[in-house]
């Protein structure tokens, strides 16, 4: 008999949480998993999941204008958001209950409150329970980060963004990063006004500079307003409704809603760890080593609480190896190279590798690859907006270093493409790649 109550005690049921939980307990751990407040985390509940949901209801804006050329007869088409929210949240609904179904068939014990540490072996429950545990994993994902400015309190975040009701017919998204610009294109589609109010003069830092600018073009070409070098100031309501939002350098911007999208800091408020002997750092996230273990031995952290690499397959692979590992008697490290991603953007884009900037800032001297075009559906469709592939290639061993694409369907096409960058393929390999014509990939394969 143990002396602990649990072998296992998970604190938050989101995609990493999840996935440890399921996969020790298949290992035949004793586990508990508390959640706060919906299973299935972020992703699921209010991140990856519906928000490409709305990204597809949105891109029906173009798809039903872009119809027309291809012969049907598209009468003027309305759009009702509270048939789309319903949808998608009704979707939600269900996959929180395949999650419930997953957790129960393998006898996780789920407790549906929020957890507190209380030293290196016990849990406390909202409730006032408390468990012991052999392990804790620290699995409570990223929350919004909202800037500390006067009326702040007047806007929403990503998370209320779902269940809005009614659509806005204008709205300023703070932030430059992926989830404005996806927002950005979501509203922008269904007919809002948007405004992105930025600190700093570029958007989405981190990704190759040739597919931002392209996206920035498209977007301002789309009627997305920018305003760079525009620190938020304060927001003000407004009288009949609505809010004054007031920024740095320019004039007041009106809007019925104001969404901060502007980072995400590691949910560990109040979370107790300090007292437990795990010293947050300056994030606020929880320091571990390559094996997801905190300073303290007994307690492990996986996902967007380690502020790592906050993006959801990250969160499951770190879940499922620290599982194996303490468990399954199968060591297991990720390896965090060669991490593709994506923003779900209109266009979407997708990048996997060096940037350019990065790929010459490490090796020197790069050859550059690109494809410039527009889609043949584009093209017919009289849609003025051109695709760019690029690749980074390492003139010394013709290693492809980073594949960075902008275009319909860019994400699909880079998740397969990843799999040859991600293994060390050559530019030869894809020139030796018989092309699949006639598709947009093909141009992967036909780069010069
Ligand atoms: P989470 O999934 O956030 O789960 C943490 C859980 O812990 C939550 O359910 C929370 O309620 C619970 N919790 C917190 N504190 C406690 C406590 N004290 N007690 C009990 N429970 C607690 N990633 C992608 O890969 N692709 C995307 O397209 C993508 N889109 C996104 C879009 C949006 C709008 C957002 C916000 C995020 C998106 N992400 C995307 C990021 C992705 O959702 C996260 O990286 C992922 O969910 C992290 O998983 P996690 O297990 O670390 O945390």
């Amino acid at each position: 008999m143990s002396e602990f109550d649990f072998d296992l005690f998970v604190i938050g049921a989101g995609s990493g949480g999840v996935r440890a939980a399921r996969v020790a307990a298949a290992h035949g751990a004793k586990v508990a998993l508390a959640e706060e407040y919906r299973v299935g985390g972020t992703c699921v509940i209010r991140g990856c999941v519906p928000k490409k949901l709305l990204i597809y209801g949105a891109h029906f804006a173009e798809d039903l204008r872009d119809a027309r050329r291809f012969g049907w007869h598209v009468p003027d088409c309305d759009f009702d958001w509270a048939t789309l929210r319903d949808n998608v949240l009704a979707e939600v609904d269900r996959l929180e209950g395949l999650y419930c179904n997953t957790l129960s068939s393998h006898s996780v014990h789920l407790i549906r409150e929020r957890a507190e540490v209380r030293g290196p072996h016990e849990v406390e429950t909202a409730g006032g329970a408390r468990h012991t545990a052999a392990t804790i994993l620290i699995a409570t994902g990223a929350r919004p980060a909202v800037p500390d400015c006067p009326g702040a309190e007047l806007g929403i975040t990503s998370n209320e963004a779902f269940h809005l009701a009614e659509l806005p017919r204008r709205v300023v998204i703070a932030g430059g990063g992926y989830i404005a610009n996806e927002f950005a294109g979501i509203f922008n589609e269904l007919g809002s006004r948007v405004t992105i109010v930025n600190r700093s003069g570029e958007i989405l830092r981190g990704y190759d500079d040739s597919i931002r600018d392209r996206l920035l073009k498209i977007s301002v070409e789309k009627g997305i307003d920018f305003r760079f070098h525009a620190p938020f100031e304060r927001v003000e309501p407004r009288e009949g409704g609505g809010v004054i939002v007031h920024v740095g350098g320019q004039d007041p911007i009106p809007a019925d809603v104001v969404m901060f999208a502007t980072g995400r800091a590691p949910n560990t408020q109040g979370l107790g760890l300090e007292q437990a002997g795990v010293t947050l750092d300056a994030m606020g996230a929880v320091p571990v080593d390559e094996d997801n273990r905190t300073p303290v031995p007994s307690i492990f952290a996986v996902g967007d609480v380690t502020n790592r690499v906050q993006l959801t397959p990250v969160a499951i692979r770190e879940g499922h190896a620290f599982a194996d590992s303490q468990f399954g008697g199968n060591p297991r490290r990720v390896d965090y190279h060669c991490i593709p991603s994506a923003v779900f953007s209109h266009p979407p884009l997708a990048g996997v590798g060096l940037t350019e900037r990065q790929a010459r800032e490490r090796h020197g001297d790069v050859k550059i690859y690109q494809s410039d075009f527009r889609a043949m559906k584009n093209v017919l469709a009289g849609r003025d907006e051109r695709a760019l592939y690029k690749m980074i290639v390492d003139p010394t061993d013709d290693r492809v270093l980073g594949l960075h694409m902008i275009g319909p369907d860019a994400p699909e096409i880079l998740q397969a493409a990843a799999v040859a960058v991600k293994a060390g393929l050559t530019k030869q390999a894809f020139d030796d790649t018989v092309a699949l014509h006639p598709t947009m990939a093909e141009e992967l394969v036909l780069l010069r």
